[in-house]
């Protein structure tokens, strides 16, 4: 998996280029984290390879829209089935599979379970420049300083490089639709 850290921080990425409102982008932060629940799955028989195991149902598709359609119906102002309640379902949706999108281009454990339930097939890109991160206490080692190191200049700086971009472009469109009023008054 890839840490706890770098999840949300696809999931703001995607919120502000987006244009997603903060209380729904802090929600797509931690729906981002959510398919790592199955972590309790090292604590019984179910071996990673497994429907149950890590990387498994929890990172797929299926079930990030699931945890789209719930968070959206319960955790957001919109009541009635209109464009913002439709925009949130996708980006919520998109938050939570964009984890197992991350974890697919890490170096190590087992693939992702993308499609379950049309099938248990398990994937990973076939780039994988992300570190996979060590479970636990193993953490805290040096271990987990390369980790960390590797997950910042593969995921937090293109992220910070779009947001940034992004935040420029729209600025330069917004100065010159101001600078085109005057003109199209004449
Ligand atoms: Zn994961």
């Amino acid at each position: 998996m890839a840490t706890i850290f770098s999840h949300p921080i696809v999931a703001l990425t995607i919120g502000r280029l987006t244009g997603m409102p903060p209380r729904t982008i802090a929600i797509g932060c931690l729906l981002s984290i959510v398919p790592d629940i199955d972590f309790v799955a090292f604590y019984t028989q179910y071996e990673d390879w497994h429907i149950i195991g890590h990387r498994g149902f929890t990172h797929s598709i299926a079930f990030a829209l699931v945890l789209g359609f719930i968070a959206t119906r319960f955790f957001t102002p919109h009541r009635r089935l209109d464009r913002n309640r439709w925009k949130s379902f996708l980006f919520l949706s998109t938050c939570t599979a964009s984890h197992g999108v991350v974890d697919a281009c890490t170096d190590g454990g087992a693939g992702i379970a993308f499609f379950w339930p049309i099938t248990e097939a398990r994937f990973f890109f076939p780039w994988n420049p992300i570190q996979v991160s060590p479970i636990g206490l193993e953490f805290l080692q040096w271990e987990g300083v390369e980790v960390l190191m590797s997950e910042i200049r593969w995921v937090w700086l293109p992220c910070f490089a779009l947001i940034v971009v992004h935040r420029l472009v729209t600025r330069r469109i917004l100065a010159a639709t101001i600078r085109g009023f005057p003109n199209e008054s004449r």
